[in-house]
């Protein structure tokens, strides 16, 4: 079987804060849809994240990093339905919504750093993800992907190495993907930008424009005023 990207072949969902978006999620985004073979990669900025604080940027404005992000790349879109959405974004609804989309037999990705992977006992209903999508876990440096307990025990019985899988069954399946190792994350982004750095060449420059300009992340009293106005 080849994994070419048709029309009918799997769907990768890729859900993140993306305060901001980065190249560590681009490349590795980009990356899984060639390797694997995908139809897209959905890129899904969720509005409230359960597991964490408050994002510093609003939600219109990190969906408009996004899409600035990808605008001219093919295979990779945005799906804002996380943001439409009243609530905490939870995954298990984001997956139910595409199954009910896209019907019982399409083949859904959810794809997941190692670090979300390792967290992913504490997620809402976390043990039905499963049943709804193919979870793909994207090595991230400096998270070496070693579950405890319950999580080990689940990838003893779902976990795969054969991609041709993701193709053949809709869901059930944990398969890893090795990525371009990029040691970046929105938090120090947003450290480099509070104390005044450049961003340049850790997010695309539409995005660095963006956020260089924005007052959401500078935390000196005359910006933070502007920082809840946007
Ligand atoms: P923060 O620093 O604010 O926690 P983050 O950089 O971890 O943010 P998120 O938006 O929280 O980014 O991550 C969304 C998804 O992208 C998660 O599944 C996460 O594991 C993955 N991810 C983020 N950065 C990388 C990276 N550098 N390499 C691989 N995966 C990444």
């Amino acid at each position: 079987m080849s994994l070419g990207h048709s029309e009918l072949a799997p769907i990768g969902l890729f859900g993140g804060t993306f305060d901001p978006i980065h190249h560590g999620h681009l490349r590795p985004a980009l990356e899984l849809y060639e390797i694997l073979g995908l139809a897209e990669v959905r890129l899904l900025p969720c509005a409230d994240p359960p597991h964490r604080g408050r994002p510093l940027a609003p939600a219109p404005f990190r969906l408009e990093m996004a899409q600035a992000a990808v605008h001219d790349q093919p295979g990779l879109v945005v799906d804002d339905r996380e943001m439409r959405r009243p609530g905490p974004s939870y995954t298990r609804d984001t997956l139910e919504s595409f199954r009910a989309e896209f019907g019982e037999h399409r083949s859904l990705l959810l794809i997941l750093g190692s670090d979300a992977f390792l967290g992913l006992p504490k997620w809402h209903r976390w043990e039905g993800l499963l049943e709804l999508a193919h979870i793909v876990v994207a090595h991230r440096p400096g998270w070496a992907l070693k579950p405890g307990a319950v999580l080990g025990d689940v990838m003893a019985r779902r976990e795969t190495d054969n991609a041709e899988d993701l193709h053949r069954l809709p869901a059930g399946r944990i398969y890893r993907q090795q990525v371009t190792q990029l040691e970046i994350s929105s938090t120090t982004i947003r450290e480099i930008l509070d104390r005044g750095g450049s961003v340049r060449y850790l997010t695309p420059d539409p995005v660095v424009r963006m956020v260089e300009g924005s007052p959401h992340y500078f935390s000196t009293p005359a910006r933070s005023v502007a920082r809840v106005t946007r």
